[in-house]
């Protein structure tokens, strides 16, 4: 029996592969903790995902007797991390062969196989892996492949067993969710998210994100239809000016962007954008500023932009480095902005919480809640609040 530890960097999708090999190397036989085996899943989005997921293999070789190095940035470059210890191993395969790969060598203990339970109220399950949309600055067509989905009955069977493992949340998450098929058996994402959420014990469901390409009247009715499915939707925009978008390589222009939301006005809508990519001048930032409003967007993840090797806008960085972060810094204060605006609109009002940390839960559109006194401590319950008063981190809640 081997001890050892999981460390995910980037998406959600890193963090679903990372829970992928824990899993299996706990119904191996082996247990969490210190000292022997490390797996740093990594990420590469951004130079700065690339530093960082070397200094997590590197600190963790300092402390463990072996590390396996997996994921994005394993796959994306040879040399990202070379000349770390001996006691390294880079593993550049996709993710179902790095499992085996790890656990091959780890070894597994005789007949024990029980099932891994995963110690967090909302399970991440993945139902796609890969993307074949080749936006022109994404590596992750190059790290992950071209799409490709697991069968609607292994997705809803996982589920089932994670429901029954206690988890009261399901996240379903892949690259590209809207690309998930499952033609043998008829299944596109929207009849996946009413079947999930009918499985018995679900008491929420969500999607990671989904493009807005993917977002038309199916899925709209099927997310409306579902009760367990709260209103909130993480759609990327990448920027918000057509010129911009069309040197990304994205597949629609601002105003299909406006549009397809219009039936979602009253969810909480969040999205990335990058900022300081290479066609954006300061009134293509005006009009992505613009567009964050138009669109009703709260929370947006802002990411500056950094080339990355393999793709078509690879040589292109014309944005100074100060400028970028001149403009990040604009438009967080603009999405913080906005979702204190969304938060003081549930002051006196009702919300169901899953409690998900002590303290702190989510709302049924996925705002933060601060959770009082005996309530705190109930995590994986869903509990009645009314809204009291907002902070920076979120709504502060009574007992209803
Ligand atoms: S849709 Fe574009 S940005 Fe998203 S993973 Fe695919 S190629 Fe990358």
């Amino acid at each position: 029996m081997a001890r050892f530890s999981t460390r995910f960097l980037g998406c959600k999708v890193s963090h679903t592969d990372a829970q992928m090999l824990r899993a299996r190397l706990l119904a191996d036989g082996h247990t969490e903790g210190p000292g022997e085996i490390a797996v740093v899943n990594t990420c590469c989005v951004t130079n700065e995902a690339l530093a960082k997921s070397r200094q997590a293999a590197s600190r963790a070789a300092r402390s463990h007797r072996h590390v396996y190095v997996t994921g994005c940035g394993a796959r994306l470059s040879e040399t990202a991390f070379a000349g770390l210890p001996e006691n390294v191993t880079v593993v550049r395969g996709q993710i179902e062969d790095a499992v085996e790969q790890i656990a091959g060598d780890v070894g597994a203990i005789g007949c024990v196989r029980a099932d891994a339970r995963l110690q967090r109220v909302r399970a991440f399950v993945k139902i796609q892996d890969g993307c074949s949309f080749a936006c022109n600055f994404c590596v992750i067509p190059l790290v992950r492949g071209a799409t490709r989905s697991r069968s609607a009955a292994a997705v809803l069977a996982e589920i089932r067993r994670r429901v029954a493992q206690g988890h009261r949340e399901i996240v379903l998450t892949g690259v590209n969710l809207g690309c998930f098929r499952d033609r043998a058996a008829g299944y596109r994402l929207a009849r996946l998210i009413r079947e999930a959420g009918a499985v018995d014990g679900v008491e929420r469901l969500r999607l990671s994100s989904i493009e807005i390409n993917h977002v038309d009247a199916e899925l709209v009715a099927a997310l409306r239809e579902t009760p367990v499915v709260g209103p909130h939707l993480h759609v990327p925009l990448q920027s918000g000016d057509d010129h911009v978008l069309r040197a990304m390589g994205r597949r629609y222009s601002v105003a299909t962007y406006l549009r397809k939301l219009e039936p979602l006005a009253d969810f909480n809508l969040t999205a990335d954008v990058i900022v300081g990519f290479p066609a954006e001048d300061d009134a293509a930032f005006e009009r992505t500023l613009e567009t964050v409003r138009a669109a009703g967007l709260t929370k947006v993840h802002v990411f500056p932009y950094s080339p990355r090797p393999g793709t078509k806008t690879a040589a292109d960085d014309t944005v100074a480095p100060e400028v970028k972060k001149e403009r990040g810094a604009t438009l967080r204060a603009l999405s913080d902005e906005a979702c204190r605006s969304r938060w003081r609109s549930k002051v006196g009002r009702e919300d169901v919480v899953l409690v998900d940390r002590p303290g702190r839960g989510y709302g049924a559109d996925y705002s933060p809640w601060l959770v009082p006194g005996p309530i705190a401590a109930r995590i994986g319950e869903l509990v009645h609040v009314r809204g009291r008063a907002v902070t920076g981190e979120g709504i502060v809640a009574d007992a209803a």
